[in-house]
């Protein structure tokens, strides 16, 4: 008889753990580096409130080996094995397998589709099924024949000597883990004060709430799937557990190991579409309130008085620059910084953290935070040039010159136009340069001409947009005294692109929402300023190729909306860089960095010695993915400068 794993319906609670442990188990027991190679060899399906995790039966007269021309499906160790190199991607066996236990996956871009299937951890030194090890309620077991020797004796016995199946103890590991309390989370203040400041909404967890929440935590697997959908990969259940044991500063040190800003992601991470949405108990009482933990365990460390450290090291001869002080600069800097590699950051702003200074405003994230994380970094070594613009007040190829490598971190701040007629109107302004001017005033910085500030007081203000940009705009016309602050959004209220949380704390703060209206023209008064935004309502037609639905005007719907201040925010576009021209540097069809290929690094330009990462990379995403390739960025530096050593 073949060996196969089982999976007991009734124990199982849907943790992914098992897919997660199969992927690592298949990468040297780390994670895999791209959000493409997650190819679990087990899936775990759902139906109603019910979940099971399927794999290859190991069938005794396995279709999948019979159909195959070249034998690269065959028997061995009572399984059915599969050798890669004699696969020559017919798909034979996709279509001969009934339970569909076998994909088509190529392993890189450039690579041909070739089958992929469970092994049973043939090759993995620990011999076990790390599926069937990870399992938090053994759900899982490898079924042998001594297994199924000991089954079968089992219910004869039972059978004989008439004893009722005990249904009461089936699924009774899955019910004991899911007795869980509620989440509490985070208290906020009561919208009416809120609305009043930019003091940040959310209060730190209380000690009592945080112990409460780390009771929540199931500890589903050392590499649970939580881990997996943050993408630094925080150690989640350690951390969770740390905190349990009263471990703050132990979890402060592990919160350090895997991001650059812990306290930062806690607070602006979407959580809901990360590590939070991936949460088992999501469904069954919500969420354990990770991010909220997250922020707990740094503020509470930094509080009393523990600073992240660097340790001995060796200094390294290398000097590396890097341009943007933003999450990918800051992730870059961090760990080139505790390598021992000197590392000076350069920023056009007189404060460091990018959009998390300058974008985000202070009721979603304090500067405070920003200001004690650069005494930080400070700390460690890592020297800041503020109020330096590379290509006004320092030249790129002084930069090329003097370092060993640059990383390039500027982010993407070019501003998309919404293509209206009267778009350049008085009252007509763009999200980014509205929000700095505010953050600036709100930080006591002068007011600079290139980001005027604007008085909306007891005027209507009207946003254009759906994204966390557009909430962060609404909900700072709040607190500027708007006398209406409207969102129009072109697509439906659950194709809004921005975090929930924060679009029902615009709620919450008296934002009103029109969803499916389309703008067609601003509306001018005698003095040319705008008077009213004419618009037509929309409905949902087919999915375009991002696979959302696209708006579809609706005939004769046209209205005219009121608003004496429009604010358009539509994202951002990768802007112009005229200072990197010449440089070898080679940019897609927007103008965003181009990094990787054969034989670079996935963070390396085409100029060997620049590196880049972050929204100049990737287009505008979030602070955790500019992190992740800032500090890959570094890691890849620090490969490049030990090959150099050792040739
Ligand atoms: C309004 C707003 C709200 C957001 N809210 C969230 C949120 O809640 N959660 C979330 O995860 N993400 C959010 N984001 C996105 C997030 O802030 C960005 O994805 C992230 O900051 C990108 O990091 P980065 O390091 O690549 O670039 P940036 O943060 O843009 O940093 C780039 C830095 O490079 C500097 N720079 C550029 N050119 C030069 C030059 N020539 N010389 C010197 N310095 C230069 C800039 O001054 C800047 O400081 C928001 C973005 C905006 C605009
Ligand atoms: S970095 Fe973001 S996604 Fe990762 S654990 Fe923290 S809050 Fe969650
Ligand atoms: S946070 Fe949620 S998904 Fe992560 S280990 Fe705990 S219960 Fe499991």
């Amino acid at each position: 008889m073949n060996k196969f794993i089982v999976a007991d319906v009734a124990n199982c609670i849907g943790c992914h753990a098992c897919e997660v442990a199969c992927v690592t188990a298949h990468h040297q027991d780390a994670w895999p580096q791209q959000r493409r190679d997650f190819l679990p060899h087990i899936h775990v399906v759902f139906h109603r409130n019910a979940s099971s995790a399927t794999t290859c039966h190991h069938c005794n007269d396995a279709p999948c080996v019979l159909s195959c021309p070249t034998q690269a499906l065959y028997f061995a160790d009572d399984s059915v094995q599969f050798k890669k190199s004699a696969c020559i991607g017919c798909k034979n066996c996709v279509i001969a397998c009934p339970f569909g236990a076998i994909e088509m996956v190529a392993s890189g871009e450039d690579e041909p589709q070739l089958a992929h299937k469970c092994d049973l951890c043939s090759g993995h030194p620990s011999g076990q099924q790390a599926c069937v090890a990870s399992c938090p309620t053994q759900a899982l077991r490898l079924m042998d024949e001594s297994g199924l020797r000991q089954l079968r004796r089992q219910r004869q016995i039972r059978t004989a000597q008439g004893q009722p199946v005990h249904h009461e103890q089936r699924g009774a590991r899955r019910a004991a883990l899911l007795d869980k309390a509620p989440r509490v989370g985070a208290k906020k203040i009561a919208a009416d004060e809120r609305k009043l400041n930019f003091a940040e909404i959310y209060h730190r967890l209380s000690s009592c709430d945080a112990d409460y929440e780390s009771e929540r935590c199931l500890y589903c697997a050392q590499k649970a799937w939580c881990n997996w959908t943050c993408p630094l990969h925080n150690h989640i259940p350690d951390f969770i557990r740390l905190v349990k044991q009263g471990k703050i500063i132990e979890a402060a040190e592990l919160c350090h190991q895997s991001s650059s800003l812990p306290e930062i992601c806690g607070r602006v991470c979407p959580q809901d579409r990360l590590c939070e949405g991936a949460c088992t108990l999501k469904d069954k009482g919500g969420s354990v309130t990770i991010g909220n933990l997250e922020r707990y365990i740094t503020d509470t460390a930094l509080e009393m008085g523990w600073r992240p450290q660097v340790g001995d090291v060796t200094p390294r001869k290398e000097r590396v620059a890097i341009i943007g002080a933003g999450p990918a600069g800051l992730g870059c800097a961090d760990i080139l910084a505790r390598a021992g590699v000197q590392v000076d950051v350069f920023d056009r702003h007189p404060e460091i953290g990018g959009l998390l200074t300058f974008g985000i405003p202070s009721f979603k994230l304090e500067k405070e935070v920003m200001r004690m994380r650069r005494e930080i970094f400070s700390e460690m070594g890592i020297r800041f040039h503020l109020n330096q613009e590379i290509g006004r007040d320092v030249a790129f190829s002084d930069l090329l010159e003097g370092y060993d490598a640059v990383f390039l971190g500027v982010g993407t701040y070019g501003l998309m136009a919404a293509g209206l007629e009267g778009e350049d109107s008085p009252g007509v302004v763009q999200a980014l340069p509205f929000l700095i001017a505010n953050t600036r005033e709100v930080m006591g910085l002068e007011e600079s001409e290139e980001y005027p500030l604007i008085d909306i007081k007891g005027k209507r203000v009207v946003v254009l947009g759906g994204g966390d940009t557009a909430m962060d705009c609404l909900r700072t016309s709040v607190r500027r005294g708007a006398a209406s602050v409207t969102c129009a959004y072109r697509r439906d209220e659950l194709s809004m692109p921005g975090s929930k949380k924060e679009v029902v704390n615009a709620r919450e703060e008296g934002v009103e929402f029109q969803f499916n209206v389309q703008p067609k023209y601003i509306q001018r008064n005698r003095k040319g300023q705008i008077s009213a935004i004419g618009m037509i309502r929309t409905e949902m037609g087919e999915p375009g190729p991002d696979g959302r639905r696209r708006p579809r005007e609706i005939a004769g719907s046209g209205f005219e909306l009121p608003a004496d201040v429009l604010v358009l925010a539509f994202g951002f576009q990768a802007h112009e860089m005229p200072w990197l021209r010449g440089h070898g540097v080679r940019l897609d069809r927007w103008g965003q960095i181009v990094t990787g290929g054969k034989g670079r690094g996935t963070t390396q330009t085409s100029n060997d010695k620049i590196f880049a990462g972050g929204d100049a990379v990737h287009g505008a995403d979030l602070v955790v993915t500019a992190m992740v390739a800032g500090r890959r960025a570094a890691d890849e530096m620090l490969t490049l400068f030990k090959q150099k050593e050792g040739s």
